[in-house]
């Protein structure tokens, strides 16, 4: 039999009862459920994220064209300035990835935004871009990565963290980006929620500078292209399932807004197109 002195048994204890409150006083609960990490957790995987994603340019080729890395970083600064992003604090950075054949984006925690030339391509007005943009944002501003990790591992993700060393959980995560985007896989639920916090974001801007259904566009187009062109779409499908579920809630809530079409100045088409001509 194994026994430990008193004193140990004491220290375990009071670390114990502080990895609870550490826990409990840094977990927020949002519409999907309990985070269990601390926001700064997703600053600092993000960027543990971003380092990795720079140092792989054989899987993520970032396109160097500061005009039009620029285009689309004004667009997101301003769907950050939406009253319906909670989260403005995080680092909203916008990356291009130069893989024509991808139509895709991702997000990482803390506002890293990546979005490949594919999908650059596929689409045809900004405000389809900026709908793209805020459904990213939101996975970003609503916390799904460790979210999702706070529900698939409970009070052991954090536990480490507490005691300063880096988890496995974060580890694997951050290294599972070379072969793939499986902590960046959200649920349908997740994705729901991207979906309204897009149209929610763009809703809420004044003045509505881009149509609020701009995503369905897209999405309607996905499901089509999907069958003739599949392989373009494979990881987005992976990470992101297109169904009519997400189309008719769009449709509802433009219904329940009164909107129904957007105006020439929200699509900007011509604008779009000038910039879609930089792609290589
Ligand atoms: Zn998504």
């Amino acid at each position: 039999m194994i026994s430990f002195s008193s004193s140990f048994l004491q220290r375990r204890a009071a670390l114990l009862l502080t990895l609870a409150v550490i826990a409990l006083s840094n977990m927020s609960c949002a519409s999907g459920g309990l985070n269990l990490f601390p926001k700064s957790e997703d600053v600092s995987l993000g960027q543990k994220m971003s380092a990795q994603i720079a140092a792989d340019p054989q899987h993520y080729p970032i396109l160097n064209n500061p005009a039009l890395t620029s285009y689309l970083q004004s667009i997101e600064d301003r769907i950050v300035t939406s009253p319906n992003v909670a989260n403005k604090d995080f680092h909203y950075k916008v990356q291009i990835i130069n893989d024509p054949n991808t139509v895709n984006a991702f997000t990482i925690p803390g506002g890293g935004i990546y979005v490949y030339t594919g999908l650059l391509k596929f689409i045809d007005d900004e405000s389809a871009l900026a709908g793209v943009l805020a459904h990213e944002t939101t996975h970003a501003d609503h916390r799904h990565a460790t979210r999702n990790m706070s529900q698939q591992y409970g009070l052991q993700a954090v536990a480490g963290l507490a005691l300063g060393s880096n988890p496995s959980i974060i580890t694997s995560a951050v290294a599972g980006l070379a072969t793939n985007l499986s902590v960046l896989r959200f649920s349908r639920d997740d994705e729901r929620e991207a979906d309204q916090g897009s149209f929610d974001d763009l809703n809420k801007m004044p003045g509505r500078p881009w149509f609020p259904g701009g995503v369905k566009g897209f999405l309607q187009k996905s499901m089509a292209s999907q069958k003739s062109q599949p392989g373009k779409f494979d990881q987005m499908f992976l990470t992101h399932p297109v169904d009519q579920e997400r189309i008719d809630q769009v449709n509802t809530n433009l219904q329940k807004s009164g909107l129904s079409t957007a105006t020439p100045s929200q699509l900007n088409q011509s604008n779009y197109a000038r910039y879609k001509a930089m792609l290589p």
